[in-house]
């Protein structure tokens, strides 16, 4: 296994201890990194830089999945979220769901290679026996498979959408997630989400759905010596539009602050549970100068 600090993630860790914090609020989300970083892909703008390779990150047992949500409902917990890694690897996701769905409206994050029929039967039966809603994002980066594939790997646009189908004709209305590393804008003005929408309806989806996220100059996208916010930038900025202000992630190692630092000793803020975790998350990292340049969530809003 690399060693982590063989890895490009790492950019800013040094300065955790003097960055400016987002104070915790309230805690509304719940996010669970079910499988570490460990994925069936490679992608080449992966945030956690996951892949089939012995992970960075492990995978967590169902048990200390458990563990977190029943706490996380005992704490109120407005919404939860799996995540990876590519979460269907576990052998424990579809009955982790069911668990979760008995707590709060969930999400699993996938890049929809491991949803074939019978998989996406089970999502449909768990989804109908549950209190809350299932939602299911799978992500797609462009609408031309080569363009998607560049990026994804081969046969991998295909499969995806394979996986939307299965799941829209079986009433779950997937959210198709795009990230902007293969930004473009026709010829006629239409952007990302203009054309997003379009392909999906042409291919039967009449309520498409489409969630586009920035991209993050960490993971395979990693740089030396990224910019970090300062109190100085962050004067009249609402620290409060910043996820980490409510979101919490379990993880291999503890509780961190976000889903897109998990993993990372400078954003881990717990290793004893999630309440242990309610305290000021630093803004070390130069991921943390994307969410403030661009308001975006990892949460399906
Ligand atoms: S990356 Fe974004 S969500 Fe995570 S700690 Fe930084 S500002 Fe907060």
């Amino acid at each position: 296994m690399p060693s982590p600090m063989s890895l490009p993630l790492r950019t800013g860790e040094k300065d955790a201890g003097h960055a400016p914090v987002a104070p915790f609020l309230r805690f509304s989300t719940l996010w669970v990194q079910i499988t570490g970083t460990w994925c069936n892909l490679e992608c080449t703008h992966c945030i956690n830089a996951s892949g089939p390779a012995e992970p960075w990150l492990k995978p967590i047992k169902a048990e200390v999945a458990r563990d977190a949500i029943r706490e996380a409902e005992e704490l109120g917990v407005k919404e939860i979220y799996f995540t990876g890694g590519e979460p269907f690897l576990h052998g424990d996701i579809l009955p982790l769901l069911g668990f979760a769905l008995r707590a709060a409206p969930t999400t699993v994050l996938t890049n929809g290679t491991l949803i074939d029929a019978s998989v996406a039967d089970e999502l449909a039966a768990l989804a109908s026996a549950a209190p809350y809603s299932l939602e299911v994002r799978v992500s797609v980066d462009d609408t031309d498979p080569e363009r998607n594939d560049r990026v994804r790997g081969a046969g991998i646009f295909d499969k995806a959408m394979s996986a939307v189908l299965l799941l829209h004709q079986r009433g779950l209305l997937p959210i198709v997630t795009a990230t902007e590393i293969a930004r473009r804008d026709d010829a006629d003005g239409r952007g990302m989400y203009e054309r997003f929408r379009d392909f999906l309806v042409s291919r039967g989806i009449e309520k498409p759905r489409v969630k586009i996220m920035p991209v993050f100059a960490l993971g395979r996208l990693a740089r030396a010596g990224g910019p970090v916010l300062s109190e100085e930038d962050l004067v009249g900025f609402d620290r409060a539009t910043l996820q980490c202000s409510e979101s919490r992630v379990v993880a291999d190692g503890g509780v961190y602050a976000c889903p897109i630092l998990a993993g990372l000793a400078g954003a881990r803020l717990s290793d004893r549970g999630l309440e242990a975790s309610f305290r000021d998350a630093p803004l070390y990292h130069s991921s943390c100068v994307t969410c403030y340049q661009t308001g975006m969530t990892c949460t399906n809003g």
